[in-house]
């Protein structure tokens, strides 16, 4: 598609001149909106939404699920297929915090 320096109308790629006034002043437009079927996604390759295998924890979900235990569960359980990371963090620290008051409690029933 074309555009008419003079009056402005749009004209069609075959003209040389404008339909409309006549004038040779024309311009190619550029045209911004994508054409379909032209930018297709290749057959057979589908996109996969893999989540973040390797994602690091941050170590603040561990103390809190430490201290926390109950919260570091939930977080876990919450997390487990968004973030598993943090979920493995925050679980370890439930556990590891668990595995401490179990052990104060085993502690003081025995002395
Ligand atoms: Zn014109």
């Amino acid at each position: 598609m074309k555009v008419c320096n003079v009056c402005g109308s749009q004209v069609a790629d075959q003209y040389t001149t404008c339909p409309n006034c006549g004038s040779t002043n024309l311009t190619v437009q550029n045209n911004a909106q994508p054409q379909m079927n032209v930018y297709q996604q290749p057959v057979g390759q589908p996109v996969y939404n893999q989540p973040v295998q390797n994602q690091k924890g941050n170590i603040g979900w561990g103390i809190l699920g430490f201290f926390v235990p109950i919260v570091g569960l939930i977080l876990y359980l919450v997390w487990k297929d968004s973030k598993p990371g943090d979920s493995k963090v925050a679980g370890m620290g439930a556990l590891i915090g668990f595995g401490i008051t179990f052990l104060f409690n085993v502690i003081s029933i025995i002395f």
